[in-house]
């Protein structure tokens, strides 16, 4: 299984170029978890339900994608710590992966109980465009902990539950939420960033347009 947790807010192809990529590249669907309530960043543009829908309209045309609501049906903070062992609870011996970008990757020592996500899932982290080098090497307290886990492929991640870590190696796409949110808002273009039926849905619902809300998050 490949979780892919986000705010996603709003999705965009980035997101589902990282998404395709980890598919093909490990065999495995990719799931996509929107976030309820993101304990590490402020309260998001769009509502859950309206990210959700923006998510699953971006995954319909999309075999190896499907969006996963857990997050969205617990009450309470996200935090992905609370995610996983809940996940855990019901399916011990799974591999699991979670992909993420290399920016994500680096912010771990701030998520609640970082350590113990290594005994959860592996790691499958996606360069970022202006990142190439964000990883070599890594800070500390981070590369200590990552120290021994690299993996090369996905057979190295299929033979155990969780505890390794691989780089996705995946085309770069120079695309972000916040440089999207703000573009909509400046009413500069931005539709070519995101699938058209996610463009038709913010354009119908008038998302991300105040300025001052999207300012907040620059
Ligand atoms: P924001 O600009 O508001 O931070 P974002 O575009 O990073 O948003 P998130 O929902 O926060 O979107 O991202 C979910 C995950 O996808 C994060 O781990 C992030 O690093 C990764 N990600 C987002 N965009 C890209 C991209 N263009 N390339 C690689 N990884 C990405």
């Amino acid at each position: 299984m490949i979780l892919y947790g986000g705010t996603f807010d709003p999705v965009h192809n980035g997101h589902l170029a990282i998404a395709r990529a980890a598919w093909q590249r490990l065999g495995s669907p990719v799931r996509m978890m929107p976030a309820a309530d993101p304990p590490h960043r402020p309260p998001p543009g769009a509502s859950a339900q309206d990210r959700a829908e923006m998510l699953a309209l971006a995954v319909a045309d999309e075999p190896g994608l499907c969006v996963d609501r857990r997050e969205l049906e617990r009450t309470g903070r996200s935090y992905t710590v609370d995610t996983l062992r809940a996940l855990r609870a019901d399916e011990p011996d799974l591999p699991v992966a979670m992909l993420l970008g290399a920016d994500s990757f680096l912010s771990l020592p701030g998520w609640k109980d970082w350590r113990d996500l290594f005994g959860l899932v592996h790691f499958v982290v996606a360069q970022r465009p202006g990142e190439d080098s964000v990883l070599d090497p890594l800070p500390e307290p981070l590369a200590a902990e990552v120290c021994g886990r690299w993996a090369e492929d996905g057979a190295a991640l299929a033979a155990a539950p969780a505890g390794r870590v691989m780089r996705l190696g995946q085309p770069l796409h120079d695309v972000s939420a916040t440089a999207l949110r703000s573009r909509i808002a400046a009413g500069r273009p931005w539709q070519h960033l995101v699938p058209a039926p996610v463009a038709a849905l913010i354009r119908t619902r008038g998302l991300y347009r105040d300025a001052a809300n999207t300012a907040s998050w620059l």
